[in-house]
């Protein structure tokens, strides 16, 4: 069965039929907790979102960076005092076995989880009848953002989660009402998506991606302890923009300001892709168009996704049908 969501911001979502859930695959239907269970009270939940791309021509998928999502999960469950069980290899086969069952043949997304499955009243992380179970959703996913006309962007009246509140390099699931109240308000407030200063007033990121801008040739983004996640496809980027486009790529604070100077920005991120943006807070950013840097990444990226480029098949499991 195919389960269709529309959302506020014209999201159509293809849920697939099957989920990993309490140690099986089983019906995304059954594939439920109580109304009491902890993660659902309190946040109590970290998550990772993975891309499998289907490439047509080898009627094969490819999900990408897995280990690297999946050693953050546990970094995350670390944090979080989560005991998990489950090593990086085991969640791994795991996440294989639900799209090997479900078969999709169009890109998707895994949603791969740790939540405290108990029910009990009080936020402690920590209790003696503790249970953190893992879990996995799969959905049929193209674009989460639009990757091809350049956004329109704000900058966010909200501040990203700061370490020393909520962790920003860990990626728990409570934490995204931040995300969700700027995003909400850019939509609100007519555009396509926001981006978040930290404390200091340093850009931080996007609603739920990273964000490079270009400056006289070069790339920059902000640095690790910034309260920004440290995401995976921007390290992706920077080493790609360095070893195959020649470029250089710093980490460094950025204001605002500099954003509006700058010859292109973009996001990135697992579902965002290489999302290029064109204006910020209502000034044209460079041409006013998706940026030649920008599109040069986001081919090359495009390529390395679907297993056509021979250097970086490493990071890919391919799953043939
Ligand atoms: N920041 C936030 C807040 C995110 O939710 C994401 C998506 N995981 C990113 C950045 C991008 O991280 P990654 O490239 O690892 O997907």
């Amino acid at each position: 069965m195919v389960y269709t969501c529309i959302l506020m911001v014209k999201t159509a979502i293809k849920i697939l039929d099957h989920a990993y859930f309490r140690d099986k695959i089983v019906p995304f239907s059954e594939a439920n907790v109580s109304i009491m269970t902890h993660a659902f009270m309190y946040g109590s939940a970290v998550f990772e979102g993975i891309r499998a791309y289907y490439n047509k021509d080898d009627n094969a998928l490819y999900l990408l960076h897995a280990k690297e999502h999946l050693s953050r999960i546990l970094n995350t469950a670390k944090i979080m005092r989560f005991q998990t069980h489950l090593s990086v290899q085991e969640m791994t086969d795991i996440c294989i076995e639900v799209l090997k069952k479900n078969a999709p043949k169009e890109d998707a997304y895994l949603r791969p989880s740790w939540f405290k499955d108990v029910i009990r009243i009080g936020p402690s992380l920590v209790c003696e009848d503790d249970r953190d179970s893992f879990i996995v959703s799969a959905i049929a996913l193209g674009d989460y953002i639009d990757t091809q006309k350049g956004l329109n962007v704000r900058t966010s009246s909200w501040r990203r989660v700061s370490d020393t509140a909520i962790p920003a390099r860990a990626k728990v699931n409570g934490s995204y009402v931040n995300t969700g109240l700027a995003k909400a308000e850019a939509i609100l407030s007519g555009y396509d998506d926001a981006i978040f200063l930290n404390e200091d007033g340093h850009v931080a990121e996007g609603s739920a991606m990273n964000l490079f801008m270009v400056r006289d040739g070069k790339l920059i983004t902000s640095m690790g302890n910034e309260n920004i996640l440290e995401g995976i496809t921007r390290s992706f980027v920077t080493r790609i923009a360095r070893e195959d486009l020649g470029l250089e790529v710093d980490y460094r604070s950025m204001d605002r300001t500099e954003l509006y100077v700058a010859d292109e920005v973009f996001f990135c991120g697992t579902g965002a892709q290489i999302a290029p943006i064109t204006a910020i807070d209502d000034y044209k950013i460079g041409t006013g168009k998706p940026g030649v840097i920008s599109k040069k990444i986001q081919d090359l990226y495009t390529e390395i996704c679907r297993g056509k480029v021979e250097k970086y098949k490493e990071y890919l499991i391919k799953i043939a049908y």
